[in-house]
């Protein structure tokens, strides 16, 4: 498989349209929100992926993705995700004083993380 000098498999740019159909750029197939990145195959899910010919992307853990990895992360989720882990590895919040003066988005994101972290770590010992 080809990869970019970053070595990510994924290269939009260079694609052909029938690369980003197969790995639905753009979510190009009009997929559900749920059916874009799946935890679970419900019913609902399981029928939305067969009506549009979706198939796995990509996985990471237990979630699947149904969409091009590269413009299902946007550049605002990288951003975040990367304060994040700076805020974990200084032990430093964004602005002064506790987190009651952090913006909402940013507790909500830390909180997010520390979920998917532990969801992560519970599935590797299964
Ligand atoms: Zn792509």
């Amino acid at each position: 498989m080809f990869k970019t000098r970053d070595g990510s498999p994924f290269e939009c740019s260079i694609c052909t349209d029938r690369d980003k159909s197969a790995r639905n750029c753009r979510n190009h197939k009009d997929l559900l929100d749920g059916a874009q990145a799946v935890r679970a195959y419900t019913d609902e899910v399981t029928r939305e992926l067969g009506d549009k010919g979706a198939q796995k992307v990509f996985s990471l853990g237990d979630v699947r993705l149904y969409e091009c990895p590269l413009s299902y992360l946007t550049e605002d989720t990288y951003c975040l995700m990367r304060l994040v882990f700076l805020i974990e590895d200084s032990g430093f919040l964004l602005y002064a004083g506790g987190w009651g003066e952090q913006p909402h988005w940013l507790v909500e994101a830390f909180e997010m993380y520390k979920v998917e972290r532990a969801l992560a770590l519970r599935g590797g010992k299964n």
